[in-house]
């Protein structure tokens, strides 16, 4: 043990492959049972770093060290790892009742507040833990897999610890590996979009469509946006995504200008982390300018929950900016997220876009009319047109009717469809009578 304090002293911050090779050697030099390994990682650490210079930022972690370095008893160690991460190596202890006592005592020496120039500051983490020999035989084995337990801790809300689980192990596999092709599959270009007819009821003519982005995956095959829009988020992929599929948008306008197709407005969905993507709004300027198209003919889609928390932030600022040029606002899924009438009035949204959860109620319950009845009555109060989506049924198209809604879109019209489906459809002279 003396041996290997001198060859990784728990001063000197660690190398991945450093710690990988510390692990290896305590685990060949150890006489204990097992050893629990814990990978400590700072909750939000980025942004602190951002927020303090590296010299600050270097320093916090330098205290933090020590503190938890004064929670190890004799045996364990403590090494500092990039990024706002230490390791913790605790020879024989294995019992997890112990494992936890030791592990909230760290969680409480991290969240103690820590004086900083900047004031005063409370931090957390979030830890993963394995077990040698239990969890892995080697240093590499029994690093990734506390990694991934750390993982889990952060995706169940950070500020928290997690023991390895070999279920998630695999639920991250398949995340890692869906990952990396996504990543491919914007650079290979193998997203593509689907269109969703809207009718308006006054008219009764085809009055405006809805991109829908769609995943051609070489071995998948078509993979709808719920299965990878939540992962894009997630890993910051969303904003080059979210790109693709505005000039895709874009670009088949055009091309249904050139080809002398009367056009309606396409709406495409944006997710509430572009709006916190200083590029979103030049990019769109610039493929707007680049294919020659309007800014009325594209119409932008946000859920109710993310134009909601875009109150005085920076995401709010970029959302008036996209409406100073020129884009119509719809809010998505309305009636499912929290949104007040002070809120909605101060967003001013164009237009609300019922969820389709509501307008399924619109056959089987009077409650459900009811309440469709108000959102439609306040929207129209505000001037805000009414879109239902999820429209299934003539009779729910009836009670649309009778509500004054302003436009539906649903199966009962067509499923979303690949873009020459789309172009018959608009050259017909009058939308298909279904209802
Ligand atoms: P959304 O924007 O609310 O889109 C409507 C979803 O409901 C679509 O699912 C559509 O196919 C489906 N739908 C349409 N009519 C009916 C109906 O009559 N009955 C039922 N049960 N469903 C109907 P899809 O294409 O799977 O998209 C799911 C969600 O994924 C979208 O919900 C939207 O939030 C998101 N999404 C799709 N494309 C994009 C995109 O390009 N960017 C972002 N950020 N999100 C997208
Ligand atoms: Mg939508
Ligand atoms: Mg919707």
């Amino acid at each position: 043990m003396m041996a290997l304090a001198a060859r990784f002293p728990q001063t000197l911050a660690l190398s991945r492959q450093g710690a990988c090779a510390y692990l290896h050697a305590l685990f060949a030099e150890t006489t204990a049972a097992g050893i629990a390994v814990v990978l400590i990682n700072l909750d939000n650490f980025k942004k602190i770093n951002e927020a303090l210079g590296y010299a600050a930022a270097d320093q916090l972690l330098e205290t933090l060290h020590k503190r938890v370095l004064s929670v190890a008893d004799q045996g364990m160690s403590v090494h500092r790892l990039g990024g706002g991460e230490f390791l913790l190596a605790m020879p024989g202890v294995i019992e997890p009742r112990r494992i936890r006592e030791v592990v909230e005592l760290i969680e409480e020496m991290l969240r103690f507040p820590i004086d900083l120039e900047a004031g005063r500051r409370s931090l957390s983490g979030s830890l993963g833990i394995s077990l040698f020999p239990d969890d892995g035989s080697n240093g590499a084995e029994i690093l990734r897999n506390a990694e991934i337990a750390m993982y889990e801790a952060k995706d169940r809300g950070r500020n928290r610890h997690c023991f390895f689980r070999r279920t998630h192990y695999d639920i991250i596999q398949q995340r890692l590996s869906l990952e990396h092709d996504l990543v491919e599959a914007l650079a290979d270009d193998q997203l593509l979009l689907y269109y969703e007819p809207r009718v308006d009821l006054n008219t009764e003519r085809f009055c405006g469509m809805e991109a829908l982005v769609r995943w051609k995956h070489p071995q998948r095959g078509l993979v709808p946006p719920l299965e990878f829009i939540y992962l894009a988020e997630q890993t910051g992929l969303i904003n080059r995504l979210g790109q693709i599929v505005f000039e895709k948008a874009v670009r088949q306008a055009a091309r249904w200008r050139e080809a002398g197709i009367p056009a309606v407005p396409i709406s495409v969905n944006l997710s509430a982390f572009q709006l916190n993507d200083r590029d979103l709004l030049p990019f769109m300027q610039e493929t707007l300018a680049r294919y020659g198209v309007p800014v009325r003919m594209i119409d932008i889609e946000l859920t109710e929950s993310a134009a909601v928390s875009t109150d005085d932030s920076a995401a709010g600022t970029q959302l008036q900016q996209l409406r100073a040029m020129g884009f119509r606002l719809m809010i998505d899924d309305f009636g499912t997220g929290f949104s007040s009438l002070g809120q909605l009035q101060q967003l001013r949204p164009d237009i609300l876009k019922v969820d389709k959860s509501f307008t399924a109620t619109l056959d089987s319950s009077a409650d459900g009319k009811v309440f469709v009845a108000a959102i439609i009555s306040m929207a129209h109060a505000l001037s805000m047109r009414v879109i239902a989506e999820g429209v299934e049924t003539v009779e729910q198209v009836r009670h649309l009717r009778d509500l004054r809604c302003d436009e539906i879109q649903g199966y009962l019209l067509s499923r979303p469809m690949p873009s020459d489906a789309m172009t018959a459809l608009q050259q017909q002279p009058a939308f298909p009578q279904i209802y």
